[in-house]
């Protein structure tokens, strides 16, 4: 099992277990400073509690974002930077985005930040860079690490069933991400970071192992889950970039978030996205040897041999009620036929897609081959 506070002490970060809104050592870390709470409306009321005994400590404002699902962009970040001015310490109440937005204006300002979670949703909690999305774009910004992350087992294990497979999806998406990482090295000579790889692959051991009790919903199952998703932060820390934790399964995810963001739709979450690029990538990975070959393709094919199959992602996404095909996103499917062969331009980071659009594998009879396996 990880033991994930000293862990977290080796990184800088106070990952603290607490309940009823109780965390002694960050109260003792905030004593006497202006903490400024970042929610939504969605969030607000579960920092109740903790804000209650936070005020004992330290002198607290909120800021609550008007919407229930506010997005990381120009004018979200200009809002809480408005709002952040005289305080010297942001706290992010939520999951996703709103840690996105703490640790960025926390980055910007030069105060320290950290986040109340209240969904095991994603892998950002503890990581260095954070995606935002400016002009319509998705970029990642390189940020601040979190320096407390506040855990309540009994608000994790609450939040939607849905939120949790997110959380599940992105972790198990780090299988191809490794895997587009040691291709690259493999055929590009892109250099592979074995410890920060090492970490990674034990992050996914250990929420491979522990699925049956995410599975189940008890407070046992979020917390290996937990442990998982700031175990990735830390690998991407390691790494200095977000290469073990990103690959075509979130070029996937970001081509259709900025699709949604154009049309002005409500996006859907990063993890679930990411769980369906990712069965994706395990099709491709899987069904390569019966493609052209390439040079270099039997070293590749060794690599690709230890993933699983796309069925049993899938049927685990399932499980947590989250989507199996695209058309359940509400996306369009022209839009998919685009992210197969577009989404690997979204960023110069060679992956299994990469592989297929450059070395021309990537041909109208596989897009409508996808379609009918994942739309
Ligand atoms: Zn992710």
């Amino acid at each position: 099992m990880i033991d994930i506070e000293t862990l977290s002490r080796t990184y800088g970060v106070n990952a603290e277990r607490g309940a009823d809104g109780n965390f002694p050592r960050f109260f003792e870390r905030v004593r006497g400073k202006r903490v400024l709470a970042i929610a939504d409306r969605n969030t607000a009321p579960l920092a109740t509690p903790l804000l209650g005994r936070l005020g004992e400590y330290a002198q607290c404002g909120t800021f609550v974002f008007p919407s229930y699902e506010p997005v990381a962009d120009e004018r979200a970040i200009a809002a809480v930077k408005e709002a952040a001015q005289g305080y010297d310490y942001l706290l992010a109440v939520g999951a996703g985005t709103l840690n996105d937005i703490a640790k960025y204006v926390g980055f910007l300002r030069g105060v320290p930040s950290g986040i109340f979670a209240t969904a095991p949703s994603m892998d950002g909690f503890s990581s260095g860079v954070t995606p935002l999305i400016e002009g319509g774009f998705k970029i990642t910004r390189p940020a601040q690490v979190a320096s407390d992350v506040l855990i309540d087992l009994s608000v994790l294990a609450a939040a939607p069933r849905m939120m949790i497979g997110a959380g599940v999806g992105d972790i198990l998406a780090k299988d191809c991400c490794l895997t587009d990482w040691k291709i690259s090295s493999l055929l590009t000579g892109e250099s592979y970071n074995e410890p920060a790889a090492a970490l990674m692959y034990e992050a996914l051991g250990a929420c491979k192992q522990s699925l049956p009790a995410i599975a189940s919903g008890g407070e046992e199952g979020v917390a290996r889950l937990m442990d998982a998703l700031l175990v990735s932060g830390y690998a991407m820390v390691v790494a200095g970039n977000s290469r073990p934790a990103s690959g075509a399964e979130h070029h996937m995810s970001h081509f259709l978030e900025m699709d949604f963001l154009r049309r002005g739709e409500r996006i859907p979450l990063h993890g679930v996205k990411v769980g369906l690029g990712t069965a994706v990538s395990l099709y491709l990975y899987r069904t390569l040897s019966a493609r052209a070959p390439f040079e270099g393709c039997e070293a590749v094919y060794e690599v690709a041999k230890r993933l699983p199959s796309e069925e049993w992602e899938r049927e685990i996404l399932r499980t947590f009620g989250c989507p199996t095909r695209f058309s359940e996103l509400g996306v369009a499917e022209a839009t998919v036929r685009d992210m197969f062969t577009s989404a690997y331009r979204i960023r110069d980071r060679f992956t299994v897609l990469t592989l297929y659009c450059t070395y021309g594998m990537m041909t109208p009879a596989l897009v409508d081959e996808l379609v009918a396996c994942f739309y």
